[in-house]
């Protein structure tokens, strides 16, 4: 069956602190492991909201591996493009909460990052609808980011929608490298999904209003959605600007809630609705992915995300 949605990247599992501002760099309780990756998460939010989703990428021949894998399977996502390595373990990502909110992390990107052009199968290819490509991606080696532009040009010649978030990861790529990786795959996107601070480094603007009228110059049919935290998010195309208020929820674990978005606003759209009510539901997808421990815990199902929508109006 043609995909909805494919997108591409890394698979990994999380291993997290139990306690808040307890040190990586210290012997202590841990918690996990929980599927993730964050293109992972953005396949399992857009087939919990009935898309027919895929990813593809690698976990290793072990025990981590099929924890992600059965979490795809129980959610439907179509795991076709998912390669067990036999010689590399599974990703795993180790994180610890500090009480101000901020993250550390410890990655072992194992067969997470191992992408190669052998996995992209013309069949997830032919006929789907939208190609979704994450910065962090891009910035994982030279190697993910050649597989990467290679899927780009399949995408493009299946007639997919091109969407990118640029999830800028400074310390995997400095602003100026990305800005060369990334470009392609800008200049490709018609959906764009990045934060203000990164539009900025990515366009070299002085101001977020010139940087979207050069986005749009560059191709005027493009919508791009700028997310701003609990403040929620703005549409902007052709025809302008609108703001898409955020929800308020009480934050517990702040992983996700992009890719939760991004699966959000893509779903929507691809049902046919406006881009204004996909970033309504989008906001809530990224509100309600705050909500929960665990990467993917915050993912909802379409009647859980309208139901949130319904009693926060
Ligand atoms: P990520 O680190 O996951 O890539 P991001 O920095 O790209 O996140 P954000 O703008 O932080 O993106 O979050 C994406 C969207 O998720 C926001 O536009 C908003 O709709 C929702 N969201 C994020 N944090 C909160 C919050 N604390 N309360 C309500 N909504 C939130
Ligand atoms: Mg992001």
């Amino acid at each position: 069956m043609p995909l909805d949605i494919l997108t591409i990247g890394e698979a990994l599992v999380e291993v997290m602190r139990i306690d808040i501002d307890q040190p990586l760099s210290q012997p202590g309780p841990f918690t996990g492991p929980y599927p993730s990756g964050a293109p992972f998460i953005f396949a399992t939010q857009a087939a919990r909201l009935s898309m027919t989703a895929a990813a593809i990428g690698a976990v290793g021949a072990d025990a981590f591996g099929q924890c992600l894998l059965k979490q795809l399977e129980v959610d439907g996502v179509v795991t076709e493009g998912v390669r067990q390595l036999p010689d590399e373990t599974t990703g795993i990502a180790f994180v610890a909460y500090n009480a101000d909110g901020s993250r550390n992390f410890v990655f072992s990107l194992g067969a997470g990052g191992r992408l190669s052009a052998d996995m992209l199968l013309p069949e997830l290819f032919e006929g789907a609808r939208c190609f979704h490509v994450m910065g962090s991606t891009l910035s994982m080696s030279v190697e993910a980011l050649q597989v990467c532009r290679e899927a780009l040009r399949l995408a493009v010649a299946a007639g997919a929608l091109i969407s990118f978030d640029p999830n800028l990861r400074p310390e995997l790529l400095p602003p100026e490298a990305a800005r060369l990786a990334f470009a392609e795959f800008m200049s490709a996107a018609g959906i764009l999904l990045p934060t203000a601070a990164e539009l900025l480094q990515l366009t070299a603007a002085d101001s977020l209003d010139q940087a979207v009228d050069i986005l749009l110059a560059e191709r005027p049919d493009r919508i791009i959605v700028v997310t701003r935290g609990a403040a929620g998010c703005t549409v902007y195309s052709a025809d302008g600007q609108v703001e898409a208020p955020g929800y308020r929820v009480d934050e517990v674990d702040p992983t996700g809630a992009g890719d939760c978005f991004d699966a959000g606003f893509l779903s929507e759209l691809l049902a046919g609705k406006p881009p204004v009510e996909a970033a309504r539901l989008a906001n809530a997808c990224g509100a309600l992915a705050v909500t929960a421990k665990g990467p993917m815990a915050g993912a909802m199902t379409r009647a859980e995300v309208e139901r949130f929508m319904a009693r926060q109006r």
